[in-house]
């Protein structure tokens, strides 16, 4: 049979570039998990990916609700779950204030990581139950876990802290908005909530590849300059990143060219090792990288994971 894969914000940049990957080799039937449902429909329609191939299902990683109501209808749909990719993001690096999800959570830790969180732990059983070959579920990360790389050394860098701001949900009423206890900066927030998915594989990992076999990896899909994670930059940041990091930093990859590497984390025999962080050298050969000290934390992994589980209502 075909493999099954749940893609989050798969109507657009990385997501859609992946679905697109695998759909094209016939062997996957992607599911768009996706919170604009028309919008989807047609970013899968004009990526050229036919019809057999695919489903849309509705889900907001910003509404712990919304999360839930998907694990349920995936379940009713009777398909088997053999990948999982956590994809969708948002990011607000000119946010002067804080934005909230339903549940009243800073807004990019409420989706990046929370939202999957959730999503994770919930599907997780029917990973379990699959007998596809290589079950993978993968959470994507970013370079600010890479301290052996200049972009990830740009201030505000994350910091977790000692979380007491994650701890306290990251209301802005009794608990700061920022998992350290700070201030409100839209740009580290993003950093901060891909140190907890970079956290959340690992935990993963340590608790269930052993007795699931599943594997469990994460990845940085290199500088993907043209996509919609920037949108709410400034115009004049928006017109020189992808020059600057086309031709200074040498760091920019096409969209298709970063979901052609996601698909291989997904699908490629060679790629089974749990518990690695995933990026790619010029010659687009994969290789397993070196996560910063604070990504890597195994303690803090345990306590991000412990939080979370209380935030969303799992313990
Ligand atoms: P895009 O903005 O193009 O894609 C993000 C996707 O997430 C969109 O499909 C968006 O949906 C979806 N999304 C946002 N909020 C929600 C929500 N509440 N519920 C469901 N879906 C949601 O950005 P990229 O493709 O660049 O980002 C993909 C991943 O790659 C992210 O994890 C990002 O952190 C990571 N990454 C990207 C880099 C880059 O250079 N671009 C570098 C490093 C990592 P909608 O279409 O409705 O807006």
């Amino acid at each position: 049979r075909k493999g099954s894969v749940i893609i989050t914000g798969a109507s657009s940049g990385l997501g859609l570039a992946t679905a697109k990957a695998l759909a094209e080799t016939g062997k996957w039937h992607v599911i768009m998990a996706c919170r604009d449902f028309l919008k989807a429909e047609r970013a899968a329609k004009s990526a050229g990916i036919s019809k057999e191939n695919y489903t849309v299902m509705h889900l907001d990683l910003a509404s712990l609700d919304s999360v839930r109501q998907f694990v349920a209808n995936f379940k009713q749909s009777g398909r088997p779950l053999d990948v999982l990719v956590c994809n969708a993001a948002v990011y607000q690096p000119t946010a002067k204030e804080p934005t909230f999800t339903a549940d009243g959570i800073e807004l990019s830790v409420g989706t990046n990581h929370l939202g999957h969180f959730l999503l994770s732990r919930l599907l997780l059983d029917d990973m379990k139950q699959s007998d596809y070959p290589s079950k993978r579920l993968i959470i994507v990360g970013s370079i600010t876990g890479n301290t052996n790389t200049l972009a990830g050394n740009v201030p505000p860098k994350a910091n977790l802290g000692d979380m007491r701001g994650l701890a306290g949900g990251l209301n802005g009423l009794n608990s700061s908005t920022m998992i350290d206890g700070g201030d409100f900066d839209g740009a580290k927030a993003y950093k901060d909530s891909k140190i907890c998915n970079m956290l959340t594989m690992q935990e993963f990992h340590r608790r269930y590849h052993g007795e699931t076999g599943i594997t469990f990896a994460s990845l940085y899909p290199g500088c993907i300059a043209t996509t919609g994670l920037f949108r709410e930059h400034i115009p004049l940041f928006r017109m020189l990143f992808p020059p600057f990091q086309k031709f200074i930093t040498k760091g920019f990859v096409s969209e298709d060219e970063s979901g052609k590497g996601l698909a291989q984390v997904v699908s490629d025999p060679s790629l089974t090792k749990s518990g690695v962080y995933w990026s790619w050298n010029k010659d687009s050969s994969s290789f397993e990288n070196q996560l910063s000290e604070e990504a890597s934390d195994l303690s803090k992994a345990r306590k991000v994971w412990e939080i979370s589980e209380k935030l969303v209502g799992l313990a």
